[in-house]
């Protein structure tokens, strides 16, 4: 793939020079359009960036497993077939770390820095974005997790207030197959409305069993700046288990108005699970919003009746993020429903990490440069599904998501070796991008 040396025509403004803004500038200033890349750093720091250098990743070095049966390995499996710059500077950058790429952070961020600056067309601009910039040419804002608060209340305009989050306080999924549905029942608290709650219910001494565990559990250490978000927001989990052993029996796990049909009584204290997707595929554990770490989430959780096999599509979090309420301000293509000129890339759109971060500024690249119309990205693909799932995902209750291989359709690839339906699943992904890629000429 050739960098094309056409005549530029238009120009297109990019907000952030991170992850997804990075990868973007690259794609656009590929196809021969100009750059303007706006970054703010040095001038206005995050609180979690550390250097001036573009595309700097904030925390763990890692950019996870490489196996293509795991959910980052497809992904990044699939960036290499649609020429990321992002992953081919840290194939470079490269430290051991056994089958997951890891990298060195700050080295990695200061050659992409370099090679940004010097490619043709693209012009890096150090400078804060307080509005939203007028004007006719496509606009894509990839201002991250940790959007600055002058630009997050410009876009607060555009998205209004409601559906423009500052945290995320995510509980875990766990996938419907994995639960055994016979040790719950279905009820409502007084019966309100339908029964759409699954109750686990407990006595007494595993209730009292799960507080401890949850007690002597080490989460991950919040940063400073994270901390108000517990007040702001809401607790998570353990902090309301250490607060006294009652706490969640009069929180979460409160069993007022539930009764259990086969006892006729009203249980000691109830875990909700609640439907995520309309095809019941995964349940929610409600109030079970968390910083620990995801191997405690999975040994404690497994202590709750008919948990004990459960399989976890996400885990609990909670941290600083910015981000839209996706499904109802953007399509599939990123792009906003309300001003079309204007695309949503990296954290911000609503996909979670730093994969799934280049990816949706990679393709927000390509799609900003053909305008429309363009043909979507299948839906067997792992990028094309994370994209098409943030778009039409519930809104009432959004989450930025990760790609998973339950995201994907199982139709076509039925098999009862799991590792073999992921190599299946991957297979037929790699296929459908490359005709994609070949259709749409990139
Ligand atoms: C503290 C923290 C730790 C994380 N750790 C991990 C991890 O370990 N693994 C993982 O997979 N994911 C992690 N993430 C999630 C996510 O993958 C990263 O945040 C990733 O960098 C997101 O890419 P992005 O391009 O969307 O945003 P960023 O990489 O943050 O890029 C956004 C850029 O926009 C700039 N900017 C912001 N506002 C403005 C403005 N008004 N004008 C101009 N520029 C602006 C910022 O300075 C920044 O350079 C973490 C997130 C946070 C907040």
């Amino acid at each position: 793939m050739q960098i094309h040396s056409q005549r530029v025509k238009k120009t297109i403004t990019i907000i952030g020079g991170g992850l997804a803004g990075a990868e973007a500038a690259y794609q656009i200033a590929k196809s021969g359009v100009a750059v303007d890349l706006f970054e703010m750093r040095p001038q206005v720091m995050t609180e979690a960036h550390g250097s001036d250098s573009l595309a700097e990743m904030v925390c763990s070095n890692s950019l996870g497993s490489e196996e293509i049966t795991s959910a980052s390995g497809l992904l990044k499996r699939e960036l290499r077939m649609l020429d990321s710059f992002f992953l081919r500077s840290a194939e470079k950058a490269r430290v051991p770390a056994g089958s997951s790429l890891s990298v060195d952070r700050l080295h990695l961020a200061a050659s992409i820095t370099a090679e940004l600056e010097a490619m043709p067309g693209i012009r890096i601009i150090r400078q804060e974005i307080r509005e939203i910039p007028a004007g006719g040419m496509p606009l894509v804002i990839a201002s991250g997790p940790l959007t600055s608060p002058a630009f997050a209340q410009a876009l607060s305009g555009l998205t209004l207030r409601k559906n423009l989050y500052f945290y995320d306080a995510t509980c875990p999924l766990i996938r419907a197959e994995s639960i055994d549905f016979s040790k719950l029942f279905a009820a409502s608290r007084y019966e309100k409305g339908e029964a759409d709650f699954l109750n686990i219910p407990l006595d007494r001494e595993p209730y009292e069993s799960f507080v401890m565990n949850l007690v002597g559990a080490e989460p991950e250490q919040a940063r400073d700046f994270e901390k108000q978000i517990f007040f702001d927001a809401c607790l998570p989990i353990e902090e309301i288990a250490r607060r006294g052993m009652q706490s969640l029996a009069f929180g979460p796990l409160k069993p007022v108005g539930l009764v259990d049909p086969r006892t006729g009584a009203r249980p000691y204290a109830a875990v909700q699970l609640r439907q995520d997707d309309l095809k019941k595929h995964f349940f929610q554990l409600v109030g079970f919003q968390t910083r620990l770490k995801h191997g405690d989430q999975k040994r404690i959780f497994r202590t709750l009746p008919g948990l004990e096999n459960a399989e976890f599509e996400r885990f609990g979090r909670m941290h600083r993020n910015t981000y839209i309420n996706a499904p109802l301000i953007i399509n599939q293509f990123s792009q906003c429903k309300k001003d079309s000129r204007i695309y949503f890339a990296g954290q911000i759109s609503g996909v979670e990490g730093y994969v799934e971060s280049v990816a949706s500024g990679l393709l927000c690249g390509l799609f900003a440069v053909r305008g429309e119309p363009r043909s979507p990205l299948p839906e067997t693909t792992a990028i094309g599904a994370l994209l098409s799932y943030i778009a039409h995902a519930g809104w009432q209750d959004f989450r930025p998501s990760k790609f998973t291989f339950g995201l994907l359709a199982d139709s076509g690839v039925e098999c009862r070796d799991k590792k073999r339906k992921k190599e299946l699943k991957a297979e037929r992904a790699c296929e459908a991008l490359q005709q994609w890629i070949k259709r749409s000429a990139i």
